[in-house]
This record gives C-alpha cells, sequence and structure tokens, in this order.
C-alpha cells in the first residue's frame, strides 16, 4: 500500500521535473525507504513467480514459498548468479516484452550475459539518474560530449536517457582514439565530459602538451580509478572527476557519486541492496534486487563486487540516499583495467598455443604511473627465442581480442614480460594465474 502511494505521488505529483525531485530529495524520511523495499520486494516475487520460468522453477527446487517471504534474507541461501545468465536462455528470466538488449563483455567465461530492458524502463533509469547528475551541477545550458563504449554496452545509453531529461546539448564521439577526440571537439565548447578512466588519462597526457579547455566536471564510469589517478587528472584540467559504478545487468547504474566524492549513492526505491559475507570491517559481496524492473527484474543477483555501507550520513541533497563505499575488488577473479575485464579464462585462450613456452604462467596486472601494465610471467622452454614468445602473445591479442588490442593501441595499457627457467614460476600446488597488484593504488 505504502508503495503504491509513493509510486502515485512519484507520477503524478513530481511528474519528471529534476530540480523539483531534487529540491525534495533531503526531505524523504529514510524511515520509509525499509517500508517500500519490503513491500516491492514482495510484489516483485509474485510477479517472477508468475511470470519467470527461471524463478518459478528455482523456488520450487529451493522448496520456498514466497507467501512466506517479507525481506530478501528470507530467501536465506537463495541467490541469481552471473552463472545463471549464462546457462539458462534469456527467455527464461523475461517476464515482459523486451526492447532493448545488452551484453557483458564476459571474460569469466565464453559465453556472454545478455540482459534485456524496455523503452520505458531506459527512461525511468534515465529519469533518476538525472538527479544524480543534477546534484553534481549539471543544467540544461550545458555543453555534453561522451567518448563511451556503444558495443553491447548501455552505460551510453543510461546517460543519453539522463540528458533527455536534463535537456542538455550532447554530442557523442564513442571510443574513439584520444588524439582525433582532442582535435575533433574543438570549436563546440563543451563543458561537461563522459568518459571512461583509461581511456581519460590518455586524453590528459595529450591535453598536459597542447592544451586543456575549462570544464565544469568529467564523469567517468566502466572501471575504477584509483584516487592518485583522479588527483593526477583533476589537477590537470583543473575541474572535479566523478564516478559511477553500475552494471550491465543494472542498465549500467547502481549508484552515482555527489559532489563529496566519497561513495556511491544507491536509488533504495528501484534497487535493494544487500552485503553478504561481510568481514569484520563490513566489507563484503554486493548483492541487489531490481525492485522496480518489468522485463528482466533480477532477485538478489550476486554482483561479485567487494564494497561496504558507508555508514556517515552525506553533506549533499541525497543524504536519504545510502551510500555504497568505492568498489575494493570481486569476489571472484576478474580484474577490470584498461587491458579489458580480465580473467584466468582470458589468458588462457591467448597463451594455449604459443609455442616456446610451458603451460605455467602467471599474469599480473601492474601499475606504472598512471597506467596499468600487463606483465606476462612466462617459463621459457630450452631452445625458445624469448621475441619470438613476445610476438607470438602480441600477435594473438591483436587477432583474437580485438577489443584489447584497440585498447593497447588508443595506449590504454601497455605489455611487459618476465622470462623465467623451466617449473620455477609454481611454488605451491596451485599457481594464481592473474593477479591485480594494483590493489593498494585503489585505497
Ligand atoms: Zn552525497
Amino acid at each position: 500500500m505504502l508503495s503504491k502511494i509513493a509510486e502515485l505521488a512519484d507520477d503524478f505529483l513530481i511528474g519528471s521535473s529534476v530540480p523539483l525531485r531534487a529540491r525534495l530529495a533531503p526531505y524523504v524520511p529514510a524511515s520509509i525507504v525499509p517500508k517500500i523495499q519490503r513491500e516491492k520486494f514482495q510484489r516483485l516475487l509474485r510477479y517472477v513467480s508468475s511470470r519467470s520460468p527461471f524463478y518459478r522453477r528455482r523456488f520450487k527446487e529451493a522448496g520456498i514459498d514466497i507467501r512466506g517471504v517479507r525481506s530478501p534474507e528470507d530467501l536465506g541461501e537463495f541467490f541469481t548468479t552471473a552463472r545463471d545468465l549464462r546457462e539458462n536462455p534469456v527467455e527464461e528470466f523475461l517476464c515482459g516484452r523486451p526492447e532493448l538488449g545488452f551484453q557483458t563483455i564476459g571474460t569469466t567465461s565464453s559465453t556472454n550475459k545478455r540482459i534485456y530492458f524496455s523503452r520505458r524502463e531506459a527512461a525511468d533509469m534515465g529519469r533518476d539518474g538525472a538527479i544524480g547528475l543534477y546534484n553534481l551541477g549539471l543544467r540544461p545550458e550545458d555543453r555534453v560530449v561522451d567518448a563511451f563504449d556503444y558495443s553491447f554496452w548501455n552505460a551510453p545509453f543510461t546517460l543519453r536517457a539522463a540528458l533527455d531529461r536534463l535537456g542538455c546539448f550532447h554530442v557523442t564521439a564513442a571510443k574513439i582514439p584520444p588524439a582525433e577526440f582532442y582535435d575533433r571537439v574543438k570549436g563546440y565548447s563543451f563543458n561537461v565530459m563522459f568518459v571512461e578512466p583509461s581511456w581519460l588519462i590518455v586524453l590528459t597526457e595529450i591535453a598536459r602538451v597542447r592544451g586543456t579547455w575549462p570544464l565544469k566536471f568529467i564523469y567517468t564510469g566502466g572501471e575504477n580509478m584509483s584516487e592518485a589517478t583522479r588527483r593526477y587528472a583533476e589537477a590537470e584540467w583543473k575541474t572535479n572527476i566523478y564516478m559511477g559504478y553500475g552494471q550491465t545487468e543494472t542498465f549500467g547504474q547502481i549508484g552515482t557519486e555527489c559532489p563529496a566524492q566519497r561513495g556511491y549513492h544507491v536509488d533504495d526505491f528501484n534497487l535493494c541492496c544487500e552485503i553478504i559475507d561481510r568481514a569484520e570491517d563490513g566489507y563484503g559481496e554486493l548483492v541487489y534486487t531490481t525492485l522496480s524492473r518489468q522485463v528482466m527484474p533480477l532477485v538478489r543477483y550476486r554482483s561479485t563486487d567487494i564494497t561496504k555501507f558507508l555508514d556517515e550520513p552525506c553533506t549533499c541533497v541525497l543524504r536519504a540516499a545510502r551510500r555504497l563505499a568505492k568498489i575494493r575488488g570481486r569476489s571472484d577473479e576478474m580484474v577490470n583495467c584498461g587491458m579489458g575485464n580480465l580473467s584466468p579464462w582470458f589468458f588462457e585462450r591467448l597463451l594455449d598455443d604459443v609455442p616456446g613456452i610451458t603451460r605455467d604462467w602467471q599474469v599480473g596486472v601492474v601499475r606504472t604511473g598512471n597506467h596499468d601494465t600487463i606483465e606476462f610471467r612466462l617459463e621459457l622452454a630450452d631452445s625458445a627465442a624469448a621475441d619470438s614468445v613476445v610476438e607470438g602473445v602480441r600477435s594473438r591479442v591483436r587477432e583474437r581480442i580485438p577489443d584489447s588490442w584497440r585498447n593497447y593501441e588508443l595506449k590504454l595499457f601497455e605489455f611487459a614480460f618476465r622470462f623465467a627457467s623451466p617449473g620455477t614460476l609454481r611454488s605451491g600446488r596451485k599457481l594464481r594465474r592473474l593477479i591485480d597488484e594494483r590493489t593498494r593504488a585503489w585505497e
């Protein structure tokens, strides 16, 4: 009942006015959030069990009677995982007619995940995203350019939906080489840029030599960014850089930074976030339930991202909206960096047939200045030549993972090679294939 009243008030009284929503945001009493979440959660369970073959089957298998479920915790060990999305036909999840489709850049497996939405859902996402951008100072008179990658990814569509609400002038540059971007954006007087972090660093290096232009702010998405790198780019551009955090599964948006630049505000009315397997410091895996989606809702989806809730209230107008801390890492072995979303599997398909190396290898992602370096630690077989191994690896990246090769040509990361004698890399029973050695740089 409460959630219905809130939705009606939302639709008819507040409507689509972004400034009005932002003005009202500080007056949303935090105490109503859990009540609305619970009501919407129960309604969602009824919805998916009547429409989604996947959830109907899974609830039955798990012996769950949804009539007795009040909150996400009542579902115990019931979760939806990335594996579920990969191993079941997307149609099994659908509860409504899909109109927009996206795909994750899956590198933990050779199967990509497909995520579907309706246009209405995209528009709703834009309305809520617009409030976050308004909170950062974005106004209709601002001039926006984005250099997001449009291939199967929904973050640029989230941005476009938000700009539809705000009415800013907008040009899509897409992910072209930063030098070309630099030349082509001249004359437009853009004062807000939406970009990916690794790409921004290359652009910043060009601008350092050739000059920057006045900006209101820069917004980044798609990857994490270390605080040191953020400070470096902020100093060069003399502006603030804000980060967004999302997944394809959430239409590119889970939370957004505010002027405080500390944590991502989440939209508790549409996304029910939980942190599971918490360590003593409060960090654990983020699990979320989409509370308002009609086409492909997800119940307790395991994000694999490690974060925690920030307890202290924020100083901005969104203080009623809880904040998630910056992502600390992934619960599986995936590593996000300038080369792409990496996993051990990603490198297996590169290194498995390179002549002259043993089956033992390791890849380290290290930070060199502001760049990611992908360091291949390989055991060189007797009489093999290091040069031909290097060329073998590089040519396989070029041929088999063109997206990564493109990032390499854009100078978003560098290669390094270290060679060892056969049998020396492995010290224990298991050899860790992929190690993110930039961890400390995130803090
Ligand atoms: Zn805030």
